[in-house]
């Protein structure tokens, strides 16, 4: 028990878990609007692409983080580009995109005379010998990327949500598609050192998977997914750290494995929850509960809180209005006053 407290205050320990930190909370956040534009494999084929920014960062003793992150750039847009024109056989294209990339990153780092093990350390990440140097830019990337996950929620949303209606209410829906492929990519090599090329998407989708078990509305997805996604990062450092020095256990490897344990914990749960929503609640419940109704209780008549998003009761969309439902009713604020519907 020592020797294990011991390791884990050891510098290298204390710089790979702070890259786990911030990678863990950082990745699930883009995750949540992959997820929700079901694009959820993404993530995985910008892996792909960055194996070849990864092998040109290795033979031009550049550094790998930045070529990759510009390689992952190039192909989130092509991604973009070639989903927009709807062009047929559009996944056949990313396919090459993507096949086109791992072959790329093995066949320029063979060129280089670079050996194979030194790309590995990239397909399936390396955090143990991460320098202060890379886990500063981790640092930085992920507080970009939480800072417009978490700030640019509502547009973001709104077109994964319904490109359409995103649209007609003026957003600018090519801007915030192109933003959210470039957050993916930056992420892709955030990632990249933690748990490896290879697996970021895990990390993009299993925390997003979990909190959707156990939550409805899009907010508390996103961070439910981030509380997920650190828990693993975390918790599968420690567990690699912890093996029996004989084993030699990566820890990317690790932290996929306890993602997947919560979210087996979460799904029976989840389950029972969705279960209960459906007996308490025969209607269509709203995906994400509306704000809060500014309207007080002149008759106080028990109603003294604001139905809104976190009032707890269900919100459930009847015609151009929302009611509230509690108490075997449902319940609607009408200008000044709350009908009983
Ligand atoms: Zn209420
Ligand atoms: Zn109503
Ligand atoms: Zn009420």
């Amino acid at each position: 028990m020592n020797d294990y407290l011991d390791l884990l205050s050891m510098e290298f320990m204390v710089r790979a878990l702070l890259a786990a930190f911030f990678t863990g909370l950082a990745v699930p956040a883009v995750g949540t609007y992959m997820v929700q534009r079901r694009m959820s494999l993404m993530g995985d084929g910008l892996g792909h692409v960055a194996v070849t920014g990864v092998a040109i960062g290795l033979v031009t003793s550049a550094s790998p983080t930045w070529t990759a992150v510009v390689a992952a750039i190039l192909g989130a847009v092509a991604i973009e580009l070639i989903r927009e024109r709807g062009l047929s056989g559009g996944d056949v294209a990313l396919a090459l995109l993507f096949y086109g990339g791992l072959a790329g990153g093995i066949f320029v780092a063979g060129l280089g005379g670079q050996s194979t093990s030194k790309l590995q350390q990239y397909l399936f990440g390396s955090i143990t010998t991460i320098s202060w140097g890379d886990v500063l830019v981790t640092v930085i990337l992920a507080a970009v990327l939480l800072v417009l996950c978490v700030g640019l929620a509502p547009q973001l949303f709104a077109v994964a949500h319904d490109q359409e209606f995103a649209r007609v209410s003026g957003l600018n829906t090519r801007f915030y598609n192109l933003l959210v492929a470039i957050l993916a990519a930056i992420s892709v090599t955030v990632a990249m050192r933690t748990v490896g090329l290879l697996l970021v998407s895990a990390l993009m989708v299993i925390p997003v998977a979990t909190a959707q078990q156990v939550t409805s509305s899009f907010r508390r997805t996103l961070w439910m997914s981030m509380t997920v996604g650190m828990t693993a990062a975390v918790g599968g450092l420690l567990t690699a750290a912890g093996a029996p020095s004989s084993a030699d256990v990566a820890p990317g490897a690790s932290i996929v494995l306890v993602a997947l344990a919560i979210f087996l914990v979460a799904w029976p749960f989840g389950a029972w929850m969705r279960r209960r929503d459906r007996l308490n609640a025969p209607f269509p419940l709203l995906d994400e509960a509306p704000d809060a109704v500014p309207h007080t209780d002149p008759d106080d008549t028990g109603h003294t809180h604001l139905h809104g998003e976190d009032c707890g009761h269900r919100a459930v969309p009847h015609g151009d209005h929302v009611d509230y439902l509690h108490d075997g009713h449902r319940h609607a604020p009408h200008g000044e006053h709350y009908d009983e519907h």
